[in-house]
């Protein structure tokens, strides 16, 4: 497996492949992989001659106060796991943005509900990250986690909006025995954080029962915000029912998107439920 620093060689290694005819699959993260990160990995080596995994904690797409300085960067453990699971070729930019960096990329109905809310320029800054390394791989297609949802479809419709020559694909969210959704903030969890966190995951599939049993979404709200209240220190930033392709109110018939970010202690935690009529 080639790890490389910057732009120019790992455009080099993407041209010999395709001079090869070999196709590249793409999975970009911020590190400190976990198998939610490898089952992406996973899917890609399947269905590509090549894989390449970036690795770069952007920051333009972090607010002030968030966790930038604090997230997690085990790069060698990243780089073994990566090399365990076939990959070919690692992006880790030592840099990534010049001096005096201008331009930026907005999808903007999209980025406005859920996260958009309270965290001002978050999906503008992936959405720039994420072009500027489709611009460098050049990958055939790319991995995108549903566990962050609205990131996948924000990316999906940069793409179809710019017409970029990626196909994207939606892979599901991998989650613990006790239902949490891998997350590498959960290592900020202390361990009695850690045992409430799965009411989380509790939470958005009981609201998806009271939706089917054609409840209504405000009672949908109230059934998941019981459970949330049984985590000792959370505090809910928002608890969304909203129409899973628009990201807008939901038809009352379905189907429906339901979407939480919680405080548990300092760590923020977002999950995600799809709920079927
Ligand atoms: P991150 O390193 O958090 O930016 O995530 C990189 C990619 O991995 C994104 O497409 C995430 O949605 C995806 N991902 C993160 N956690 C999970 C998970 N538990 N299940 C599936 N995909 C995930």
């Amino acid at each position: 497996m080639k790890i490389l620093r910057a732009v120019e060689p790992m455009r080099e290694a993407v041209r010999m492949w395709r001079r090869q005819g070999k196709t590249v699959g793409f999975v970009p993260t911020m590190g400190a992989l976990h198998e939610g990160h490898l089952s992406l990995i996973h899917r890609a080596r399947v269905e590509n001659d090549r894989v390449v995994v970036s690795v770069f904690v952007n920051p333009t797409q972090f607010g002030p106060g968030e966790d930038l300085t604090r997230y997690p960067r085990p790069f060698r453990r990243d780089a073994a796991l990566c090399r365990r699971a076939g990959v070919e070729a690692l992006f880790a930019p030592r840099s990534f943005y010049p001096l005096d960096y201008q331009t930026w990329v907005t999808v903007e109905t999209l980025s406005q509900p859920l996260c958009g809310r309270f965290r001002p320029g978050h999906f503008r800054g992936v959405a720039t990250v994420v072009l500027k390394l489709f611009n460098v791989v050049q990958p055939d297609r790319a991995y995108f986690g549903q566990k962050d949802y609205q990131q996948w479809r924000v990316i999906e419709r940069l793409v179809r909006d710019l017409d970029v020559p990626v196909t994207v694909v939606g892979c599901p969210t991998v989650r613990d025995k006790a239902g949490l959704a891998l997350s590498s903030r959960n290592a900020y969890l202390s361990a009695e954080e850690r045992t409430a966190a799965p009411l989380l995951a509790r939470s958005l599939r009981d609201a998806g029962q009271v939706l089917k049993s054609g409840q209504g979404v405000a009672a949908a709200r109230r059934a998941a915000r019981a459970v949330l209240g049984r985590i000792g220190n959370a505090r809910v930033q928002y608890l969304d029912v909203v129409d899973p392709f628009t990201l807008a109110d939901p038809r009352p018939d379905g189907p429906w998107l339901v979407a939480a970010a919680v405080y548990v202690g300092r760590t923020r935690l977002i999950d995600n439920r799809w709920v079927k009529p």
